[in-house]
């Protein structure tokens, strides 16, 4: 065996690819398990975009390129923020890394010290707590719960701020649970940071561009213009493009920022893939027009999993506002036993039993630091969707 870093011994592997393997696995064996594990979108990414990757190869853009971004991607990406979120931007102050998760990454590792703390609101995306723990750094948890829509309230972060706060994180639309915060969500939020100047703000948009019911997206730098000096503003072409496997990810906010994250860069992955910036340049630059049928279907699979909610017993979730993710709380299913006999103590439980009997594959609250729980992820064909709903309805009408 070989020993791991005392760094790496304090993370977690992922858990939603741990659920997304073992529906694979099942599958493979010829199990009818439905998968909804994973957290990516079902479409193609539009051929658009994938010309503009051919041409880039074809004339020979496959070399190295500047480590944190070209300046053609770079101008894209301050267009992007001025034209969609009134942000001004110069491109001294754009990085883009290889992926969403490394621009997240490389902004901790640039700036965490041992002792230093990161302000995390639960339910949160898997991969916040354990990047703070590989920087040495110590994550500590604001609670927003199911009766709050999942949303941060302005108590919780101020009872979860010390003088040992180097970041706060927010994520709108969120990653597991949709939730996306309003202008006065975040005006409120904005009076707490205000009193707390030295604590920087990161902000994960990267479901923007997935909202539905005409939520109007805002980003707090936007909101809260003072906040801006000390906001990095981050987000990538992974989720809205269907571009997850291309790895262009993206973030503006302070010069000295981003040059502390360029040279963590310098001296690990280097730049992201020449051909992937082409393609993103042309994501940002080109049409928009797929994404409206994109989310009309997110829209309607949205609506057929939250009416299978309100009519299984023992489960609850507000309306998500965006992403492809709902969060189904589900204390009302725990002390009872499922059809097939299992006693139902922990989510996890749950979680097992969902996929022994009712063969669909979600992930459990544990994972997103708020039990019990799980996510449901909808952004699979509308069929199978519709299916796994109503094999969802079955397991908890069985449960008594
Ligand atoms: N942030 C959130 C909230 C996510 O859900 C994800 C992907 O699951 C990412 C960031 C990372 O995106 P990428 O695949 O570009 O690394």
């Amino acid at each position: 065996q070989i020993p791991v870093s005392d760094a790496l011994s304090r993370v977690k592997p992922s858990a939603t690819i741990a659920v997304t393997q073992k529906a694979r696995d099942l599958k493979a064996q010829g199990i009818d398990i439905i998968g909804l594990g994973a957290g990516e979108p079902d479409f193609d990414t539009p051929d658009h975009i994938k010309d503009a990757a051919m041409e880039a190869i074809r004339s020979g853009k496959t070399k190295y390129t500047p480590v944190d971004g070209i300046p053609e991607l770079k101008q894209a990406i301050v267009d992007k923020f001025k034209c969609d979120n009134a942000l001004s931007y110069t491109p001294a102050q754009v990085n883009v890394s290889p992926g969403g998760k490394p621009v997240i990454y490389n902004a901790f590792a640039a700036t965490l010290n041992a002792g230093d703390e990161v302000v995390i609101p639960t339910p949160y995306w898997v991969s916040y707590p354990e990047m703070v723990a590989l920087c040495g750094a110590t994550p500590v948890f604001a609670e927003a719960s199911v009766e709050q829509g999942f949303k941060l309230k302005p108590d919780a972060l101020e009872a979860a701020l010390s003088e040992r706060t180097r970041w706060v994180v927010l994520n709108s639309p969120s990653n597991p649970t949709g939730a996306a915060y309003s202008r006065s969500d975040l005006e409120a939020l904005a009076d707490v940071l205000r009193r707390y100047p030295d604590v920087l703000i990161l902000t994960d948009d990267m479901y923007e561009h997935l909202v539905y019911d005409d939520f109007e997206f805002v980003t707090i730098a936007q909101v809260a213009p003072d906040l801006y000096d000390r906001t990095l503003t981050m987000n990538g072409v992974s989720k809205a493009y269907a571009m997850t496997g291309w790895r262009i990810g993206y973030a503006a906010g302070p010069e000295a920022l981003i040059k502390a994250m360029g040279k963590v860069m310098s001296q690990t992955t280097s730049n992201p893939c020449s051909i992937s910036q082409w393609a993103a340049v042309a994501a940002l630059n080109g049409s928009h027009d797929f994404l409206a049928p994109r989310n009309a279907k997110f829209k309607a699979r949205r609506d057929v999993v939250m009416n299978a909610i309100g009519t299984s017993p023992g489960l609850k979730a507000p309306i998500p506002e965006g992403a492809f993710y709902v969060f189904a709380d589900c204390a009302g299913l725990i002390g009872k036993t499922s059809g097939d006999g299992k006693v139902l103590e922990t989510d996890l439980d749950v979680c097992d039993a969902l996929i022994a009997e009712a063969r669909i594959a979600v992930v459990p609250g544990t994972a997103f630091g708020a039990a019990p729980g799980f996510r449901i992820s909808y952004a699979t064909s509308d069929d199978l969707v519709k299916d796994a709903s109503e094999r969802l309805v079955a397991f908890c009408r069985a449960c008594t």
